[in-house]
């Protein structure tokens, strides 16, 4: 599904179903387009497509919440959780690219070591696709985030999504926060592990998504393997809530 105002992006999503789930999916991709927080879309695209090729598959990530009490202490604990795998001038132009006015579709790619951004479209970003969840993954996940009070579809789509960017060979962190003006969570990913910020979005900030990648990194197949593999996620790993000062034990 792909939403748009004016030629803006305003939202998208996807999923990989089985002939019979086709009808409710159309469904709730329109309703989910036409009821966006942000704004509502003047045109809505929905496709859908046939999957020749098996999807891989894959446990969760490890989905692990930061009680952190602030703004403040969520961005040094990112900080702190990227820079043990991404430079610090790396992971600065991440924060930069998400503080920014401006929206992509997608995620920016960014040099783990240099900082620079590599994906050839800036205003598109890459995408992570072709990713869904097996029966038994969307009902343990969800039984997960209901457990921990976390509520609605967005942790899920995240962690599903961070799923798929983690197992993509080339991938060494992540830092996202939503372009939802009213959403404030947001999350850093490593090493197949999901750290939650209740707070997260600066006010004012737009949002978005950074991949960093390893310098080493084929730029073309890291894009297609993102953008075309399909896969699916099968099942949950840990699930659980960490003060930050315990975080030593975690990085
Ligand atoms: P959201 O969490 O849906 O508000 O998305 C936050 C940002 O993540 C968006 O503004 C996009 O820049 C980016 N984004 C959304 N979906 C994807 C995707 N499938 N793959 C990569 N980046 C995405």
């Amino acid at each position: 599904m792909r939403a748009s105002l004016n030629d803006e992006h305003v939202s998208g999503a996807e999923e990989i179903v089985v002939d019979d789930e086709i009808d409710d999916t159309v469904s709730s991709m329109t309703a989910r387009a036409m009821n966006h927080p942000r704004e509502t879309p003047d045109s809505v695209e929905i496709s859908i497509e046939e999957i020749e090729q098996k999807p891989e598959r894959s446990d969760t990530v490890d989905v692990v919440t930061v009680e952190t009490s602030s703004l403040k202490e969520s961005h040094a604990t990112a900080r702190s959780i990227l820079q043990e795998h991404i430079s610090k001038e790396a992971t600065e132009r991440g924060f930069e690219i998400l503080r920014s006015e401006t929206t992509m579709r997608g995620a920016a790619v960014v040099d783990s070591e240099t900082g620079e951004r590599l994906e050839p479209d800036e205003s598109r970003g890459v995408r992570t696709s072709y990713v869904g969840t097996t029966d038994e993954g969307k009902e343990g996940l969800e039984e997960c985030i209901h457990d921990a009070g976390l509520g609605g579809t967005r942790v899920k789509d995240a962690v599903v999504l961070s799923t798929k960017t983690q197992w993509v060979e080339g991938t060494v962190g992540e830092i996202c926060w939503s372009d939802n003006p009213g959403y404030k969570p947001g999350y850093v990913a490593v090493d197949a592990t999901y750290f939650r910020f209740p707070r997260m979005k600066p006010d004012g900030s737009s949002g978005g998504r950074v991949y960093f990648v390893s310098p080493d990194t084929d730029l073309n197949s890291y894009i297609d393997s993102l953008e075309t593999t399909p896969f699916l996620v099968d099942g949950v790993s840990d699930f659980y809530s960490i003060k930050p000062k315990e975080l030593d034990k975690y990085v």
